[in-house]
C-alpha cells in the first residue's frame, strides 16, 4: 500500500496573535515519499512543520497519521508514534557528547530506538567523534549529529527544517547524500528548504508557499520547469 497517505494535512491554519503565518494549507505525503515545502524567508514553511508535529495548535484545520487525527496530540506523543523533526538551526546540546545527544534521541522512544551502533554506520563522521563535546563539531557535522539524533528513534516520517543551512557547498551535497539514504530506508521525508533546486531535484513532488499559502504544487520535476518557480524561486544556475 505505497500510494496510501501516511501524512495528510487539511486546511491546516495557524496564527501567532494577529499574524496569519499559515493559511488554508493542504497536502498529503504517500508512505516512503519525499515532498519539499519551499518558499521564501518568512512563507510559513517551519510554521506547517511546527503544526504538524505539535508544537504550535493550528487554529484550525486536521493532521492525520495513517489515517488517525492527532491534531490534538501533544508533540511527545508523535514522536512515541514515529513523527519526529529536525529542528531549524540543529538544536544540539554542545556541552554533551556526541554519544550523549544520540541518546537523548533514543529517549524519546526507548523500546523502539535503534542501537546507537546503527547510526555511527550510517554517520561515519560522527563514529570518529562520539566521545567529543558536540560544540567541536563543524556546522555540518552538528547538522547530521541533528539527523542521526532523529533517526535513532526509528521515525515513519521526518520532518526536516533547513537541513543544508549556512553549509559550505561540500556539506550541502552530503547532507542531501543523507536524505537519499533515510528515503531508500523507506522513512517518508518532509523537507523544508530555502534550497528550492536542491530541494526539488530531491522530492518526488513539491509545494509553493507564499505568504502562508500553497501558490503552487505538483510533481518536483514539473515545478523545476515551471517558468513561475523558476523566476522567482529558481533563477540561472
Ligand atoms: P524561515 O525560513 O525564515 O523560517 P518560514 O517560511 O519557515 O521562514 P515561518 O518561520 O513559519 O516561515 O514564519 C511565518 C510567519 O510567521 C512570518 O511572518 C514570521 O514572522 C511569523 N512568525 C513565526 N514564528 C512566530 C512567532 N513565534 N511569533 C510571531 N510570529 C511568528
Amino acid at each position: 500500500a505505497k500510494e496510501n497517505p501516511i501524512l495528510e494535512v487539511e486546511s491546516v491554519h495557524v496564527a501567532y496573535g494577529r499574524v496569519q503565518a499559515v493559511r488554508d494549507v493542504s497536502f498529503s505525503v504517500p508512505e516512503g515519499g519525499l515532498i519539499a515545502l519551499v518558499g521564501a524567508n518568512g512563507a510559513g514553511k517551519s510554521s506547517v512543520l511546527a503544526a504538524v508535529s505539535g508544537l504550535v495548535r493550528p487554529g484550525s484545520g486536521r493532521i492525520r497519521l495513517e489515517g488517525k487525527d492527532i491534531t490534538r496530540w501533544p508533540a511527545h506523543k508523535r514522536v512515541g508514534a514515529g513523527l519526529v523533526l529536525v529542528p531549524e538551526g540543529r538544536q544540539i546540546l554542545g556541552t554533551l557528547t556526541v554519544a550523549e545527544n544520540l541518546r537523548l534521541g533514543a529517549h524519546r522512544r526507548r523500546r523502539q530506538a535503534a542501537p546507537e551502533s546503527e547510526m555511527y554506520e550510517l554517520f561515519p563522521v560522527l563514529a570518529e567523534r562520539r566521545a567529543l563535546p558536540a560544540s567541536a563539531l563543524s556546522g555540518g557535522e552538528q547538522q547530521m549529529l541533528a539527523i542521526a539524533r532523529a533517526m535513532i528513534a526509528r521515525p515513519r516520517v521526518v520532518l526536516l527544517d533547513e537541513p543544508s543551512m549556512g553549509l559550505a557547498p561540500k556539506m550541502v551535497d552530503e547532507v542531501f547524500a543523507v536524505i537519499e539514504r533515510i528515503r531508500a530506508s523507506g522513512v517518508t521525508v518532509v523537507l523544508v528548504e530555502q534550497n528550492a533546486r536542491r530541494a526539488l531535484r530531491a522530492a518526488d513532488t513539491g509545494h509553493v508557499l507564499e505568504t502562508g499559502a500553497i501558490a503552487h504544487s505538483g510533481p518536483a520535476a514539473h515545478l523545476l520547469k515551471d517558468p513561475r518557480v523558476v523566476k522567482a524561486y529558481l533563477g540561472v544556475e
